[in-house]
């Protein structure tokens, strides 16, 4: 019982590894969804084939068992209710599903739960007991792990950090309510802050390295025209950062973590973006609560969706 699979269901590819206990992958493989083609049987067998690949050649007795992350919600029974990247992907029993075919216990969790519950057991969050995890990326998500639990609603995996308002007044965000952080800080959001500066006729590199092409600016070029000392691009992450830190003092008031783990491909900006983020938590929240707060990038890497599928299985 000592290796675990961990699978990592995203919209574009599956990535799966055979991981043993100290959160080391033994072997993966990554594989394409096929989520194109419209049907749910379809992207069960590309698990499937995944899985398969993962415990070729393993003992029954050797295999601790299954753990998936998927987008979307999922109850305490491992049934998922809808996401938005997959084929007829709600009402899912994808636990049951799993036990049966291999007669090994399969613990679903939803993709962000799992990388929380992953950074708690093997990588940033390691030896604490409270924590808070974000990802920063097309969309903002999180968990949050309390007394060593990863937090969970009443029925359904509840953390939906993303939309938390920051902004009552504020502009409508996809889920139907308004002002939430992910409408300030997601993606294509912090790419539409330079986009209007451009228009308003600010003067930048990132219009440069873009060669005007404006459809091409991403949160990387902002950040390639911030280490050249761009004035604009410095001005939107010191923004983006004082979003979610604004954001982030609220959770530290309520939850007093010890550390905040925060991953994505937008964390990337690095320093100013963290440095900005521990400035205003330091000038906004409670002294108390927030006085042993760490604020550290996450640990786990390009295969964390895998070894977090396997921290499901050996980290309870
Ligand atoms: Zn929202």
């Amino acid at each position: 019982m000592d290796k675990a699979v961990g699978l990592d269901l995203g919209g574009t590819f599956i990535k799966a590894g055979l991981v043993n206990k100290e959160g080391k992958i033994i072997k993966k493989t990554q594989i394409p969804t096929k989520g194109e083609e419209g049907k749910r049987e379809v992207v069960l067998r590309q698990m499937e084939k995944a899985i398969e690949f993962c415990i070729e050649g393993i003992e029954k007795e050797n295999l601790a068992g299954i753990g998936i992350g998927t987008p979307g919600v999922v109850d305490n029974d491992g049934i998922v209710y809808g996401a938005p990247n997959l084929p007829e992907w709600d009402n899912l029993p994808l636990k049951d599903i799993f036990e049966k075919k291999y007669e090994v216990g399969v613990r679903v969790e939803n993709d962000v739960n799992s990388i929380t519950w992953g950074e708690y057991i093997y990588g940033a969050g390691k030896g604490c007991k409270n924590m808070i995890c974000i990802t920063l990326g097309t969309g903002v998500g999180g968990g949050i792990v309390i007394d060593g639990k990863l937090l969970r609603g009443s029925v359904y995996s509840a953390v939906e950090i993303g939309h938390i308002t920051i902004d009552y007044k504020g502009p409508k965000c996809n889920c139907g309510n308004y002002g939430c952080i992910e409408r300030f800080v997601g993606r294509d959001y912090i790419v539409e802050r330079a986009v209007k500066a451009i228009k308003n006729g600010e003067k930048t590199l990132i219009y440069d390295l873009v060669d005007g092409k404006l459809e091409n600016i991403t949160p990387k070029i902002i950040s390639e025209a911030y280490l050249k000392g761009d004035k604009l691009a410095e001005k939107i992450w010191i923004d983006v950062g004082e979003c979610l830190g604004a954001m982030l003092t609220s959770l530290v008031n309520v939850f007093n973590p010890e550390r905040i783990i925060i991953g994505g491909g937008i964390s990337q900006a690095g320093k100013i973006l963290f440095d900005t983020i521990e400035r205003v938590i330091k000038e906004r929240a409670m002294k108390k609560l927030s006085e042993n707060l760490k604020i550290l990038p996450a640990g786990l890497g390009t295969d964390a969706g895998i070894i977090s599928g396997a921290a499901l299985i050996f980290g309870k």
